[in-house]
């Protein structure tokens, strides 16, 4: 993604030797193109890429002269430096730090910090930063949005916490990628993060540090939001029951999610966790024994990865997964000897056996 839009914003100049948009005009009430104008695609590049290392504040990666890149990856730090690339950490001034209650460690919140690169340092005052505190970057209602405009973030790998509302309402956020080390993230962390697009939860999550086990409305409303990988030891997503007041599902009103992978520990799916998201295809695992009225009704494929028989034997309350008639197709590691409906992973993502 990051990478096709450097291709559109560095000139192709060492490649293509053209610039510029195809000559093909519209004038109004004329919607055919003039179909003399020769297609202008840039031609591929005439040489083979020199990849040279990059990095800016928050991310390292690759990029060849022409402006062809790798895609950029978060640093990771537990210090000054990145322990992949070497690049110095510099972190964002300006934000405010309180002594967490063991007095161990030190939980940021944003102060007066306007950077539109986020750099959260590794320590303070000679002790590690290890939270991100409740409301530190966001609030949880919209009316007292701290407006804040910062599009990326770098978190050290010190971290163990993410608290509520983090980021709530932090509307140029782009992209997340949670630390490896960070164990619970709270409720509404990400909600209301409407310019995200991919979120990253390391294994270490085990947990959503959540007033209701399960945790609730984490990315709320994250409208750009097309990539989330899920952390493999989470054992519950959602809610398991109703509750007086309403409380959105993780990923309620994700309106462009319809991919997810729910990965092999999970037992249940909770309340609204899909509500309002159009999930197309899905992975779920064998350990799944209950989804709780989650709006889970895939219109396309499951991708699932126990028996026919443990499918059928999944408690779906108040909803139902094959409304739409979803084909449904059982994992197999290897090509499958018998006729069937079967997939297993190329690239990380779900492959029908033909
Ligand atoms: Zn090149
Ligand atoms: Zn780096």
């Amino acid at each position: 993604m990051l990478a096709v839009l450097l291709l559109c914003l560095v000139p192709f100049a060492a490649c293509a030797g053209s610039e510029g948009t195809p000559g093909g005009s519209y004038t109004e009430g004329d919607t055919t193109p003039d179909d003399t104008v020769p297609d202008d695609t840039p031609p591929e590049p005439e040489h083979p890429h020199t990849f040279y290392p990059r990095s800016d504040r928050v991310y390292h990666w690759q990029e060849c002269e022409c402006g062809e890149a790798s895609e950029k990856i978060m640093h990771v730090y537990s210090g000054d430096v990145c322990e992949v690339c070497g690049a110095d950490i510099v972190p964002s001034e300006n934000l405010a730090f309180e002594l967490n209650k063991d007095g161990d460690g030190y939980i940021v919140y944003n102060g007066t910090c306007t950077d539109t690169q986020l750099v959260i340092p590794a320590s303070y005052n000679g002790l590690p930063v290890t939270e991100i505190g409740d409301e530190a970057f966001g609030d949880k209602y919209s009316f007292h949005s701290k407006d804040l405009r910062f599009t990326d973030i770098a978190m050290p790998t010190t971290l163990n916490a993410i608290g509520f509302a983090a980021f709530s309402y932090c509307k140029y956020l782009q992209s997340v990628r949670i630390p490896e080390g960070v164990t619970s993230i709270g409720d509404k962390a990400f909600q209301y993060c409407t310019s995200l697009v991919s979120g990253y939860m390391p294994d270490s999550v085990t947990t959503f540090k959540s007033f209701y086990p399960g945790g609730y409305s984490i990315f709320l409303h994250c409208e750009s939001l097309t990539t989330v990988r899920l952390s493999a030891n989470l054992t519950q997503i959602g809610i398991a029951g109703g509750l007086g007041d309403i409380v959105y599902g993780i990923f309620s009103y994700c309106s462009n999610l319809t991919f997810i992978d729910i990965p092999d520990k999970v037992g249940l799916i909770g309340w609204l966790t899909f509500m309002g998201t159009p999930i197309e295809s899905i992975v779920l695992p064998a350990s799944l024994h209950t989804v709780f009225q989650a709006y889970l009704e895939p219109t396309e494929a499951i991708y699932y990865k126990g028996t026919e028989e443990q499918l059928s034997q999944i408690g779906v309350s108040f909803g139902d997964l094959f409304r739409h008639d979803p084909a449904v197709y059982y994992y197999s590691e290897t090509a499958p000897a018998q006729e069937g409906d079967y997939w297993h992973y190329v690239d990380g993502k779900p492959a029908v056996w033909e």
